[in-house]
């Protein structure tokens, strides 16, 4: 999707700090990181969102994960992290790709949500 600013950036036209690629998956680090390890990982193929996956879509997800956790360790959270995956208008999505945040450090990072 030649718009899209995370297409963009696996394709090199935007520069990232990457930490990890291979042949269906890139992450790099967010631009504004909300704790001291925030890394994003995101398929190399455009999929708008979780909501838009489909079952052939399963495998790259669920190397997104094992790669998350390989990264978080390696990157500065070893003793634990929390992945997102903010989806759509409720999910306050703002790229239109889809994207794990991975978010750690050496501190905890907070109770997950406010409890209504
Ligand atoms: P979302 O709200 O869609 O779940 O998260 C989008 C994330 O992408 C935000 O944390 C934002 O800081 C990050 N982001 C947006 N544009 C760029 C960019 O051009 N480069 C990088 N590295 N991160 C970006
Ligand atoms: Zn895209």
């Amino acid at each position: 999707m030649s718009g899209c600013i995370f297409c963009r950036i696996v394709a090199g036209e935007i520069p990232s700090k990457k930490v990890y690629e291979d042949e269906d998956i890139f992450a790099f680090n967010d631009i504004s990181p909300a704790r001291p390890v925030h890394i994003l990982v995101i398929p190399k193929k455009h999929i708008e969102s979780l909501a838009h996956v489909t079952e052939a879509d399963t495998p790259v997800l669920g190397k997104m994960l094992a790669v998350a956790n390989r990264l978080a360790t390696e990157q500065g959270s070893p003793d634990g992290f929390r992945i997102i995956i903010n989806t759509g208008r409720i999910g306050h999505q703002e790229v239109p790709h889809l994207h794990i945040h991975i978010v750690g450090g050496p501190e905890p990072v907070g109770p997950m949500l406010k409890k209504v």
